[in-house]
């Protein structure tokens, strides 16, 4: 254990605090004990509580609202116009939203909360290298 295990991974400034954790969802898929059966995906789960700092778990916040509103905006905006509607107007509040949530993560030079940014978490690697994985397999 190293002196940066009391700073928040997501800035390296702050001290996490109780409360303002990162609840991640790991999955791990059960192999099947009889190949016979009907495929069916089977895993468990596990809820790993990631520390964080106040500010970085605002900030997250702040992202998520800054990458779903301009979705939800852009499918009310598009839902007259039918399917392509839809497609333009979700599509551009995609871009919107995902752009914006990367300025606000960017200005504050903190780590993101995706399961990409997550994947170089030490507290996960050894969960990642037992075979956990960090979306619901499909
Ligand atoms: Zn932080």
């Amino acid at each position: 254990m190293d002196m940066d295990t009391n700073l928040c991974w997501f800035c390296e400034r702050n001290s996490p605090t109780a409360g303002s954790e990162l609840k991640k969802r790991l999955y791990r898929l059960i192999q099947p004990r009889n190949a016979v059966v009907v495929k069916q995906l089977k895993y468990s789960m596990m809820l790993v509580d990631i520390p964080r700092c106040p500010t970085c778990a605002r900030l997250h916040a702040k992202g998520r609202r800054a990458f779903w509103w301009p979705l939800a905006m852009g499918g009310i905006i598009g839902l007259p116009g039918a399917v392509p509607g839809l497609i333009i107007g979700g599509g551009l509040g995609l871009l919107i939203g995902y752009t914006w949530q990367k300025r606000i993560l960017k200005k504050n030079t903190i780590k993101p909360a995706s399961d990409t940014s997550l994947e170089a978490h030490p507290l996960l690697a050894g969960f990642l290298a037992d075979g956990w994985q960090l979306s619901k397999p499909t």
